[in-house]
C-alpha cells in the first residue's frame, strides 16, 4: 500500500527515507526481531490477524498467547514527533497521505482493541534494546493479569529475571 502510487520525490533524502521503510523486513524491525529472539522470546512476524470475519490486520510481530501486536512504526510514515518531516515537492499529496496513515493507525489500534488484541506501538527510531524492553514489560504486565493460567505466571517470571 504505502509503497505504491506516490508521486517520485525530488529529494534524495526522501529517496532514501523511503527505500528505509519498505512494507516489510524494515532494518530495525529485523534487528528487534533477531533481540527479541535472543531474549527467548517466540512471536510470530509480519503476521495477519483475523479481527472480524471478512478483515485482517497485519501487524509486525505477533504474541499469539498473550494477543500482543507488536508495530515499528516508520518515523516519516507515521509522523513521528520527532523526526516526521514532510517533503517540498507535492505538498498537498503528502499532507494529505501522511494524515490519512496516522488515522488509519488509530483505526487499526480500535480495531484490534475490540477484537481483544492489545497493541504496542515502537518508533523506528528507539534503540532495539530501550524496544526490546518495552515488549518484554508489555508481555510480562499481559501474563500477570489475573486469570492467566499459572504456566503463564512462570513464564511471565522468567521474563521479569532478564529484563
Ligand atoms: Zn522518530
Amino acid at each position: 500500500m504505502e509503497s505504491s502510487h506516490y508521486p517520485h520525490p525530488t529529494s534524495e533524502a526522501v529517496t532514501a527515507v523511503m527505500k528505509g521503510n519498505r512494507k516489510t523486513d524494515t532494518r530495525p524491525e529485523v534487528a528487534l526481531r533477531s533481540a527479541l529472539h535472543r531474549s527467548g522470546m517466540r512471536f510470530r512476524k509480519d503476521h495477519s490477524l483475523k479481527v472480524d470475519a471478512d478483515r485482517a490486520i497485519r501487524a509486525d510481530i505477533v504474541f499469539p498467547t498473550e494477543k500482543l501486536a507488536v508495530f515499528v512504526d516508520g518515523c516519516f510514515w507515521h509522523k513521528c514527533p520527532q523526526h516526521g518531516t514532510q517533503p517540498r515537492s507535492n505538498r498537498n499529496y503528502w499532507t494529505a497521505k501522511l494524515a490519512r496513515n496516522v488515522e488509519r493507525d488509530g483505526e487499526v489500534n480500535a480495531r484490534l482493541a475490540e477484537a481483544g488484541w492489545e497493541v504496542l506501538r515502537l518508533w523506528e527510531h528507539e534503540s532495539v534494546a530501550e524496544a526490546c524492553k518495552r515488549v518484554a514489560r508489555r508481555l510480562a504486565h499481559i501474563r500477570r493479569r489475573p486469570g492467566r493460567a499459572p504456566g503463564f505466571v512462570r513464564d511471565a517470571e522468567s521474563v521479569g529475571g532478564w529484563l
